[in-house]
């Protein structure tokens, strides 16, 4: 058997990560020292905690998690050095081109209002993006759980940005909860202001989430939708119209929407065509970074170095990277494949 190529060093772009979730472990015990947090066990452990999102009190218990993880970030020096932190994990797991998603809502409070919150996230992505050469952009992400009304001012306020690295809008959270046709004036808002349409569906739910996520939301982009994978005309429909699914492995097994890391239906979308871009999700709950997901689809799942590189360069064209970075990240798949 031939060696096996270095996936850190396959360039591939990255397009779901949360914003608290791509904390360090370790800056994260460092800011609750800062500022006298006590942090539930389960994030001080020093492995990932046991979830089972797949039931509502397991989904709250994994929000309770991420919300105390948020608690420590409260200024500006805060917000800066996750960011960069964020990038430089990005960079040594072989990425070349971050969007990062975040509710600018859930900062406010505490960086003076949703503006401030914005400008201060804002700004960190552009000194991280110079400071390591990633190239990095925002998804302004609502909350299902909020009222649709929140989520419209959201997406007014992403759009306002939108010369300032602000590229997408989302939605997150409990997909059990409301419709996504609730929202859809709000990802109308979001879609006119030029931004990309990428909702969370087809997670902790069916098909057809993935559906009111293309029907009500005209989404471009799906964060997750693994679970397409039971309906073969959805993923039809996927593959035709080149709707790319960001695919978080690890984050499916974290949550218990697949029991084992071979279970998580990688083929059964490949295989229909329908583009992926693996990522992270929260890396600070679920363990491992971004090369580690392709890793699960080289070892679990026998994907080959050449569509290891197919994955990577789905990743790069569902990306929203300006054409010239794309080429250059396709061309360093087409070197990785062949150097
Ligand atoms: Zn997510």
């Amino acid at each position: 058997m031939e060696h096996a190529r270095d996936l850190t060093l396959l360039p591939k772009a990255h397009l779901h990560l949360h914003f608290t979730g791509s904390m360090r472990p370790s800056t994260l015990l460092e800011l609750a020292d800062k500022y006298g947090v006590r942090l539930p066990d389960a994030l001080t452990a020093g492995e990932p905690p046991k979830l089972r999102a797949t039931d509502e009190r397991g989904w709250f218990r994994f929000q309770r998690l991420y919300d105390a993880a948020r608690s420590c970030l409260r200024e500006p020096d805060d917000i800066r050095r996750l960011v960069r932190e964020a990038a430089e994990e990005d960079v040594r797991d072989g990425s070349g081109w971050l969007e990062i998603q975040v509710d600018p809502t859930s900062y406010a409070p505490l960086l003076g209002g949703m503006i401030p919150a914005v400008e201060i996230i804002l700004d960190a992505v552009d000194a991280a993006s110079r400071e390591t050469g990633l190239g990095m952009r925002v998804l302004i992400a609502a909350n299902r759980m909020k009222h649709p009304l929140d989520a419209r001012t959201l997406a007014r306020l992403a759009v306002r940005y939108a010369d300032r690295g602000v590229v997408g809008f989302g939605l997150s959270n409990d997909e059990r909860r409301g419709m996504a046709r609730d929202f859809d004036r709000a990802f109308a808002i979001a879609r006119e202001g030029g931004l990309l349409a990428a909702p969370h569906g087809g997670e902790l739910t069916g098909p057809a989430s993935v559906r009111d996520c293309l029907d009500d939301l005209l989404a471009a982009r799906i964060g997750h939708g693994v679970r397409a994978a039971e309906d073969p005309r959805l993923l039809k429909r996927l593959a035709d119209r080149q709707i790319t699914c960001e695919v978080c492995p690890a984050s499916n097994v974290a949550l218990g929407v697949y029991e084992r890391p071979e279970d998580v239906p990688l083929r059964t979308l490949f295989e229909a065509g329908v583009p992926m871009a693996l990522g992270a999700d929260d890396p600070l709950l679920f363990g491992s970074r971004l090369a580690a997901q392709y890793e699960i689809a080289r070892r679990h799942h026998g994907f080959t170095d050449p569509e290891l590189a197919e994955l990577a360069r789905q990743s790069v064209r569902g990306s929203a990277a300006p054409a010239d970075v794309q080429e250059k990240l396709l061309a360093g798949i087409d070197h990785w494949l062949t150097g």
